[in-house]
């Protein structure tokens, strides 16, 4: 009996965070496995983040939101999107509440790490043809070599206009590759440490091998590789030059495990949380206040320029809206809540000498919420407040979400930066969280299904309850 009531104290003192699984009903795993098949099918249309708006902008209007005009008015259950240069778009649900109380934002960014062509990319060696290309993020660069890839993006012509490009993803589409150095042949990157093995210039791109006119003529292959893009596209050379061509992954959306609990794709990091939060003001009932969410460019490289975090979009978005209810945006923001959803690094087991165990996210424990991201002394960080956290903490118990703490990494081991610093600099309270992942960054990275669930029940619980 002793012993009993020793649990008992235990049960009622001791914080036990544990696997979502073991209060997983059969109805929650069958919506939590729709979710999942409608998330992958959304990754398969979102390659890059131009992509991403495109299919966002499908889906939203498929739920009656419309595209917003800059003066409108504006009234409850109106639902809008506004598209910022074809690279960041936001999803408006108008809530009853006037935006005087503040609205209830979700943030995540739909760029990810990639190979960008550099503006004079194409040329020719040893007879075949190559792209020259610059990595975009934070990448470990051997990973891309001797993988099939995709090409995805837009060139502006000398005329002004536009076309798209996008190679490699649809059924009977040539793909592309960049070469490795066969075991047999030692070269001299291999005494070099892991992330100095494969320069970034050498991640060249192989798109072709066949020579056309005369033999005694140079660059026969280049010009091959010239004439298809140019009864394509309409292409010359010089176009490049303006054009926005990024090389990534090729492949589908995959279940990992006999079991199916786990996907693997290329860019999780932050499309996980985009799609969660889009699902999540989709489904919203009873929206109050105001419900948005914005998907960012550049977060990648430091959330900059105009369709980046830091970009004005969001004021001139939110202050449009604001005015047509003669509210000031500061009184919005001051009283807003953001919910600031990014990747975290999931604990690896093969990797535990980087990891804090008791701190550090876990798969299948839910959604991950974060105090602090940064790096060393929390640098760089948006420290969420204890009322903050305290606030997000009860919501999600109040209402059936599964959730985790989360940092990353053992002090001092690393770090990483998100938008959340962007949002709280605009003087509204914002917290970290997002979807633990495994090999994040990496072309294929993984994530577990009841994780992707969570932060999609997170996030409507936001909309509907913060
Ligand atoms: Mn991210
Ligand atoms: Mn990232």
């Amino acid at each position: 009996m002793a012993e009993k009531k020793k649990d008992n104290l235990k049960d009622k003192l001791f914080y036990k965070p544990g696997n979502g699984y073991d209060h997983l009903t059969e109805a929650e795993e069958k919506k939590m496995n729709k979710y999942c098949e409608d998330y992958k099918d959304f990754l398969d249309h979102c390659k890059t983040e131009r992509l991403c708006v495109n299919y966002c902008i499908e889906l939203a209007e498929k739920k009656g939101f419309k595209e917003y005009k800059f003066g409108q008015e504006i009234k409850a259950g109106d639902k809008f999107y506004y598209n910022n240069r074809g690279k960041m778009i936001m999803l408006a649900v108008v809530g009853t509440d006037s935006l005087e109380k503040g609205i209830n934002l979700t943030a995540a960014h739909t760029d990810a790490p990639r190979l960008d062509l550099k503006p004079n990319p194409l040329y020719e060696e040893a007879e075949i043809a190559y792209l020259k290309t610059h990595h975009y993020g934070g990448i470990r660069k051997y990973q891309w070599v001797a993988r099939p890839l995709e090409i995805h993006g837009v060139v502006v012509l000398a005329d002004g206009s536009e076309v798209a490009v996008n190679i490699g993803a649809d059924e009977g589409d040539p793909q592309f590759i960049i070469e490795d150095l066969l075991p047999h042949l030692k070269k001299p990157s291999d005494e070099r440490p892991l992330d100095k093995a494969v320069p970034s210039e050498l991640l060249n791109v192989v798109v072709g091998s066949r020579p056309i006119g005369g033999s005694e003529e140079s660059d026969r292959v280049k010009l091959g590789i010239m004439k298809l893009l140019n009864e394509k596209y309409g292409m010359v050379e010089e176009d490049f030059i303006s054009a926005e061509l990024e090389v990534v992954p090729a492949g589908k959306a995959q279940d990992i495990g006999l079991d199916r609990s786990l996907i693997a794709a290329y860019g999780h990091d932050d499309r996980v949380c985009a799609y969660a939060e889009m699902a999540g003001l989709f489904d919203a009932k009873k929206v109050k206040k105001t419900g948005v969410c914005i998907f960012a460019d550049k977060e990648e490289i430091g959330s900059v320029g105009v369709t980046g975090m830091i970009s004005e979009a969001l004021e001139w978005f939110v202050g449009d809206m604001c005015k047509s209810q003669g509210v000031d945006i500061r009184d919005c923001f001051a009283h807003s809540f953001c919910v600031s959803a990014d990747v975290t690094a999931a604990y690896d087991p093969n990797y535990s000498e980087v990891f804090e165990a008791r701190n550090d996210s876990k798969i299948n424990h839910g959604v991950a919420f974060c105090k602090y991201t940064g790096h060393g002394g929390k640098a760089g960080a948006s420290d969420a407040s204890a009322e903050t956290v305290g606030k997000l903490r009860k919501l999600m118990n109040d209402n059936g979400v599964v959730w985790q703490m989360s940092q990353m990494g053992k002090n001092e081991q690393g770090g990483g930066g998100t938008v959340a610093l962007d949002l709280a600099n605009r003087n509204i309270e914002t917290i970290d969280a997002g979807v633990p992942v495994l090999s994040m960054h990496a072309p294929f990275e993984t994530v577990a299904k009841f994780d992707c669930y969570m932060t999609y029940k997170c996030m409507k619980t936001v909309f509907e309850k913060a």
